[in-house]
């Protein structure tokens, strides 16, 4: 009994394991086809070697791979272990089939729909609720069996005292492990993440100071060679060429500085309230141009430490990106700026264009963009900002619906 035990827990830590050994460092680029591939063959795994009693029961942990995938993936992601499951039934054969079928449907049916409720607790409240659906499936499945016995017998009571705390502990320890996973790498990528913004930062601090100087010596000589009374026509328009894209060099250098550390002489102590209400006035025109009306509403009374200039740099790049997504149609753009509890949330909603899910996971890599004169340096500079500011992004967006950028920042 022991020894198929532990052979079970094999099986169910087999697809962890892998997972851990060639795809934890690869962060979102796997394929999830290969984790349902995983756990399919640890099913069928603990239903070819099931857990003998002394007694003449036998009972298996195939529900365990089958709940934590059901509650991780929802329905999606569940039809072919259902499948799997079913098919290999079948191929078994034996009394209890139909039994099988039954319950497999059931618990089919019900525990995805807990999914995207699932999917936004905490890690502890999601190990409590896998362990709490394992237990709650291993009673049903007891009392069905019950239903049908004539007596309830001791084999009946040797049963459930053996499977139902199997159920219990190994979902508890397979739970523990596959969250502790998920935190790693959660972990990993925000401090990526972080890497990736210093050294962005200290770059764009001194590349940007160095080439500022020298751009703007040149303007000022080329003005005064301008003046010039001796230049043909020829020579004028030259300079005139020189000076404008001294001016665009100028604009580039000054976007990326925006990356650069928050500087002493613009930290501010304050609500926002002057910079979204400055930045919403600025915009006005552009949002007037592409038929996009501004909601603007602020209820903001709680104050901290900011770079004023980057903040409304990060603004302007939100609002502009959500008045282009509309710009096909107009629509609104809402921006809300409130408090809760102690962090400040600000809220830009625009009815636009929308993103699929993977592109949402683009926003923010340098250069990403899918606009036909788009930098793709926006969001970087947005998510840079907030970073600094130990504020969070989230973003719920929808193909044709439109998007809304929810940050807070705690105070
Ligand atoms: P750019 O605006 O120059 O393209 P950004 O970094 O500002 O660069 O944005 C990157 C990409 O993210 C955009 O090209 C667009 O595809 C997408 N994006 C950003 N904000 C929105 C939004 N509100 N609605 C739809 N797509 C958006
Ligand atoms: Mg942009």
């Amino acid at each position: 009994m022991i020894e198929s035990l532990l052979l079970n827990f094999l099986f169910l830590l087999f697809p962890v394991l892998l997972f851990l050994i060639f795809f934890e460092n690869k962060l979102h680029t796997y394929n999830k086809n290969i984790l349902i591939l995983l756990s399919s063959i640890s099913m069928v795994l603990c239903m070819a070697f099931p857990i003998k009693l002394e007694i003449g029961f036998i009972f298996d942990l195939r529900f365990v791979p089958f709940i934590i995938v059901a509650l991780f993936g929802g329905y999606k992601y569940t039809i072919p272990l259902y499948m799997v499951l079913n098919i290999y039934r079948t191929m078994i054969g034996g009394a209890g089939i139909l039994q099988s079928f039954l319950f497999s449907t059931i618990i089919f049916m019900l525990v995805p729909l807990l999914s995207k409720w699932f999917l936004r607790q905490n890690a502890r409240k999601r190990i409590l609720w896998a362990v709490l659906v394992s237990i709650f499936t291993m009673v049903f499945y007891l009392t069905s069996l019950a239903a049908q016995l004539p007596v309830l017998d001791n084999e009946f009571w040797i049963l459930t005292f053996n499977a139902l705390p199997t159920y219990t502990l190994v979902m508890v320890i397979i739970m523990i492990l596959i969250e502790k996973i998920i935190d790693n790498i959660n972990t990993l990528k925000s401090s990526i993440q972080s890497e990736r913004f210093n050294v962005l930062s200290d770059l764009s601090a001194s590349v940007s100071h160095e080439i500022r100087n020298p751009l703007t010596v040149t303007n000022g000589f080329l003005q005064l060679l301008n003046q010039s009374k001796t230049l043909t026509a020829d020579e004028k328009t030259y300079i005139e060429y020189a000076l404008l894209e001294l001016k665009r060099a100028e604009n580039i250098v000054s976007d990326f500085l925006a990356f650069a550390k928050p500087q002493s002489e613009n930290m501010i102590y304050s609500n926002l309230k002057e910079e979204t209400e400055y930045v919403k006035n600025i915009i006005t025109p552009y949002a007037n141009m592409h038929q996009v009306d501004l909601h603007y509403t602020f209820t903001n009374s709680l104050s901290f430490k900011y770079d004023k200039n980057q903040i409304q740099q990060c603004l302007i790049n939100l609002y502009k990106n959500g008045i282009e997504a509309m710009k096909e149609k107009g629509g609104v753009l809402t921006i809300d700026v409130s408090e809760q509890k102690k962090d400040i949330v600000i809220k830009i909603e625009d009815n636009g264009v929308g993103m699929t899910k993977e592109q949402v996971l683009q926003l923010g890599n340098p250069y990403y963009s899918t606009k036909k004169e788009g930098t793709g340096l926006g969001m970087l500079m947005v998510y840079s900002t907030i970073n600094k500011i130990n504020g969070k992004i989230l973003v719920d967006s929808e193909i044709g619906r439109g998007t809304s950028f929810i940050i807070s920042i705690p105070v």
